[in-house]
C-alpha cells in the first residue's frame, strides 16, 4: 500500500496519429485501420485491471496520445462509462483529452465535454508558421488559435496549450511573440517544453546528418528565465519546471505524478505505479493486442522499487514541481532528508537558490535554472 494514500489517476494511451512529427519519440501509429480492435481491448485491460485493484478512487482520468480526439466521442465516452463502472470515479475527477488543431470542431468538442471530459489539452508547439513547418505539424497558427476558441465556446474553461522553445535559430522576440499570442487566448495553463534531442527521431537523424544544428545551452537557460518571467508576469505562474497556470488550474494528474502517488496506464506502452511495483505494457500493437484477446495483462514487464531509486525519483520530482515535503520523503523512505543533505541544503539557502519553509523545501527560480544540476548532486 502507498503510504501517501490509494487515490489513483489513470492514464489512458490512444497511439494513433495523422503522420509522425520530426521531434517525437512517443509510441504512436500512422493508420486508423485498428481503432475498433484497440478500442475493444481496451475496455478489456481496464476490467482485468481493477479487479485488483476494487474500490480505489480515482481522482483524475488523463488521455494522451498519439492524438486521443482521433477516437470519437462515443469511444471515449465507453472508456470512461468502463472506469466509473469498475473503479470509485470521483464527482470531481479531473478528465482531460489531448487534442492537436485541426482535428477537432466544436460539435465534436461538445460531443467530448457531454460524455465527461473536462479538460483538453492541445498540441500548438508554435504560433510560427516557419517553426510549425519546421516541426512538420499538420496545422497553421490560424488553426491553432480556432482550436482554442472553439475548445472555449464548446464550453471548456480548463484548456491548457502546449508549446515548445528553443526551436533551431529561435530567438528571445520569436519566442516572445508566441507567448504574446498564448496569454491573449482563453487558456489556463501552458505547458511550455525545451526542444529535447531524443533518440530515434527524424531529428535526430537530421542533427546526425549536419541537416540541422541544435541550440546552444545558455540561449536555451536564457528563453527558459524568459519564459518564467513573461508568464509570471502575466498571471501564469510557473508551478513544474514545463509548466505554468492560472492558480487552482495547475494540471491534477500530472501533480499526482509528481506527488509520488498510485497511477495506472492502459493502452500500448502505458507505465503503471502501484507502490512499489512499477510496471509497462507491450508498445507493439500487435502484441498488446495479442495479450488483451487472450485476457492476459498486456504487461511486457515490471520493477519493484528499492528505497533508495525511490528516494532519487522523489526528490527530483518534487524539487521540478511544487517543492520536498521532509514528511512525505520520510514516509516514503524512513529517512530524515534535512539530517541526510544539512550541509548542501544551507549552502543553497545562503546562496539563495532554494527556501525552507517549515518541512517544505522549495526551489526559487534562480534555483530553477539550475534544477538538474542541484537534483543531481542530492540523488
Ligand atoms: S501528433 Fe503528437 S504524438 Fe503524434 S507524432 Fe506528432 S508529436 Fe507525436
Amino acid at each position: 500500500m502507498n503510504p501517501l494514500g490509494t487515490d489513483l489517476g489513470i492514464y489512458i494511451h490512444i497511439p494513433f496519429c495523422d503522420h509522425k512529427c520530426i521531434y517525437c519519440d512517443f509510441y504512436s501509429i500512422i493508420s486508423y485501420e485498428n481503432t475498433e480492435m484497440y478500442h475493444k481491448n481496451l475496455l478489456r485491460e481496464i476490467e482485468l485491471r481493477s479487479k485488483s485493484l476494487f474500490g480505489r478512487k480515482v481522482k483524475s482520468i488523463y488521455f494522451g496520445g498519439g492524438t486521443p480526439s482521433f477516437m470519437s466521442p462515443e469511444y471515449i465516452g465507453a472508456i470512461i462509462n468502463k472506469i466509473t463502472k469498475h473503479f470509485d470515479l470521483d464527482k470531481e475527477a479531473e478528465i482531460t483529452l489531448e487534442t492537436n488543431p485541426g482535428t477537432v470542431d466544436k460539435s465534436k468538442l461538445i460531443e467530448f465535454r457531454k460524455r465527461g471530459i473536462n479538460r483538453i489539452s492541445i498540441g500548438i508547439q508554435s504560433f510560427d508558421k516557419d517553426e510549425l513547418k519546421f516541426l512538420t505539424r499538420i496545422h497553421d497558427s490560424e488553426q491553432a488559435v480556432n482550436t482554442v476558441l472553439q475548445c472555449a465556446e464548446a464550453g471548456f474553461d480548463n484548456i491548457s496549450i502546449d508549446l515548445i522553445f528553443n526551436l533551431p535559430g529561435q530567438n528571445s522576440a520569436k519566442w516572445r511573440k508566441n507567448l504574446e499570442i498564448a496569454v491573449k487566448l482563453p487558456v489556463k495553463h501552458i505547458s511550455a517544453y525545451s526542444l529535447i534531442l531524443e533518440k530515434g527521431t527524424i531529428l535526430n537523424k537530421m542533427v546526425i546528418d549536419g541537416k540541422v544544428k541544435m541550440q546552444e545551452e545558455d540561449i536555451d537557460a536564457g528563453l527558459f528565465e524568459e519564459t518564467m518571467d513573461f508568464l509570471g508576469n502575466a498571471g501564469f505562474p510557473m508551478y513544474e519546471i514545463s509548466n505554468y497556470a492560472v492558480p487552482g488550474f495547475e494540471c491534477r494528474h500530472n501533480q499526482g505524478y509528481w506527488d509520488y502517488n498510485d497511477y495506472i496506464g492502459f493502452g500500448t506502452s502505458a507505465h503503471s505505479f502501484v507502490f512499489p511495483r512499477r510496471s509497462w505494457n507491450y508498445s507493439a500493437l500487435t502484441f498488446y493486442n495479442l495479450h488483451s484477446e487472450n485476457k492476459d495483462l498486456p504487461e511486457s514487464g515490471f520493477e519493484l522499487i528499492e528505497k533508495e531509486q525511490m528516494s532519487d525519483e522523489y526528490i527530483m520530482l518534487a524539487l521540478r514541481s511544487r517543492g520536498l515535503y521532509t514528511h512525505t520523503y520520510s514516509k516514503l523512505t524512513g529517512r530524515n532528508f534535512i539530517e541526510e543533505q544539512k550541509k548542501f541544503l544551507i549552502k543553497l539557502k545562503d546562496s539563495g537558490y532554494l527556501t525552507i519553509n517549515g518541512d517544505l523545501i522549495k526551489l526559487t527560480p534562480r534555483g530553477c535554472l539550475l534544477a538538474d544540476e542541484i537534483i543531481g548532486k542530492l540523488v
